[in-house]
């Protein structure tokens, strides 16, 4: 079944606050086109809105998630860059072999930017490979649970 504009639109803040540079109702149809993850929207990290933010996430998948099963969470990311360093697909770039983080993105699946973790290219975790590869190298190792695995794949 489609998803609905409305049923997306109802489960956001509705403040019109443009923190995503937009106002709810743009941001609704963003999510929909998957221009948009539901994390984009700061407000649904506040704990008042954890249950729309998790039924967003099923009704929005963002295309990392669906490729990976993958969800980083932001608010609980500390940037350490452990994960950018245990990531098997990332290792195959020399600089993260040398803690220097990579120089290129098309060369990496993760890196921190500004002090947070971003999943670069999901097409390049092994998770995303046709047959998917079980890796939950970047999970276990996080110290503070930001990464979510969120398929059971
Ligand atoms: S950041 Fe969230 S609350 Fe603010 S306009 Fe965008 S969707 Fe609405
Ligand atoms: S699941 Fe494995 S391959 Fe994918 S980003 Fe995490 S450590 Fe890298
Ligand atoms: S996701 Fe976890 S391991 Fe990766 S940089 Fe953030 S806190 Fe560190």
């Amino acid at each position: 079944m489609p998803i609905s504009l409305l049923e997306v639109y109802n489960l956001l803040p509705r403040t019109n606050c443009k923190k995503c540079e937009t106002i709810c109702m743009g941001f609704a149809a963003k999510l929909i086109s998957r221009e948009a993850k539901p994390e984009d929207c700061p407000l649904l990290l506040e704990p008042v809105y954890k249950t729309n933010l998790e039924k967003l996430r099923i009704l929005c998948p963002s295309t990392e998630k669906e490729l990976t099963g993958l969800i980083i969470e932001d608010d609980k990311c500390t940037g350490c860059g452990i994960c950018v360093v245990v990531c098997e697909e990332n290792r195959m770039n020399e600089d993260v072999i040398y803690g220097k983080g990579g120089r290129y993105n098309d060369e990496l699946v993760l890196r921190v930017e500004g002090g947070k973790v971003r999943l670069v290219d999901a097409t390049k975790c092994k998770r995303a490979f046709d047959p998917p590869e079980f890796c939950r190298a970047c999970v276990d190792h996080c110290p503070t649970g930001a990464i979510e695995l969120v398929s059971s794949s």
